[in-house]
């Protein structure tokens, strides 16, 4: 495997395999991988002859106040892990590589950037788009692959490549758990003991919505205020959940076709965020 700091080297190595008929995958991630990644590279693999994994803690994503700074990393675990599931370049640039001072153009998915995520962290998704966008333009995939674990962020980045014609075909990959149902997450690294055991608040509540729905439940509202029951059990402080349409993420108040449930919560400072499909009877 190649570790490539440029986008120059990257560019050069992804078009020297594409020139011997490869396909190439791209898997785009901010590093710090876990078993989710590690499926997401495992399906790259399955649809290409040569995989590119970028691991690139994006700056502008991130708000002011948010944990850019502190936000975890392992480069060296990172390399031993990519190299053991048969991935060809890691593109790892500096911020200084991927942003030309003065940069002054982004990519901006209007409306299904606005709600959920969107409405709380605002420029989040303008930042992936935009990052996710040039990584397209330095890699060159045939295919890039996506956890449904950020379920809005899979469905921008859909709504970015139609709109704008890029030839990229995105795959979406259900998200990977722990055993006891916790979403596997960086960001779950902070949590302490007792922290990780009330964020299974998180999963029981997508469980119980999922069983509410099977049952013949079609009020939104009602599923919804039992996700906030179980939110609240868990001590959990609920930033956001809501019941939107699949793709185009639009409120729902009845629940007749399939759905996204999707929520974010905080278990102490720390802000996690979960999904799960909700299909009537
Ligand atoms: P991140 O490094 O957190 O930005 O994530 C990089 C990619 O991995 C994104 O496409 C995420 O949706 C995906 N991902 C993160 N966690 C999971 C998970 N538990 N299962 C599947 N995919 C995931």
């Amino acid at each position: 495997m190649q570790v490539h700091p440029t986008i120059a080297g990257t560019r050069a190595a992804s078009r020297t395999a594409r020139a011997r008929g490869a396909r190439v995958g791209l898997v785009p991630t901010m590093g710090y991988l876990h078993r989710g990644h590690l499926e997401l590279i495992r399906q790259a693999r399955e649809r290409a002859q040569w995989v590119a994994v970028s691991l690139f803690v994006n700056p502008t994503q991130f708000g002011p106040t948010e944990d850019l700074e502190r936000y975890p990393r392992a480069f060296e675990r990172d390399v031993a892990l990519c190299e053991g599931e048969g991935v060809d370049v890691l593109f790892a640039p500096s911020p200084a590589e991927m942003y030309t001072p003065g940069a002054q153009t982004f990519v901006t998915v209007e409306e299904l950037s606005k709600p959920l995520c969107g409405a709380a962290r605002p420029g989040h998704f303008r930042g992936v788009a935009t990052v996710v966008a040039k990584l397209f333009h330095i890699v060159e995939p045939d295919v890039a692959v996506f956890g449904e674990k950020d379920y809005q962020q899979l469905q921008v980045i859909r709504r970015m490549v139609r709109d704008l014609d890029m030839p990229v075909e995105v795959v979406g990959v259900p998200t990977v758990r722990d055993a006891d149902g916790l979403a596997l997450s960086s960001r779950n690294q902070y949590l302490s003991r007792e922290e990780r055991d009330r964020a299974l608040c998180l999963s029981r509540a997508l469980a119980s919505a999922r069983d509410l729905v099977a049952a013949g439940e079609t009020d939104a509202e009602r599923v919804l205020e039992r996700v906030a029951v179980i939110l609240s059990e868990g001590t959990a402080e609920l930033d956001y959940a809501e019941i939107r349409d699949a793709e185009t993420l639009a409120a729902v108040q009845r629940i007749e076709r399939p759905v996204v449930l999707a929520l974010a919560a905080r278990i102490g400072a720390t802000r996690l965020i979960d999904n799960t499909m909700l299909t009537p009877a």
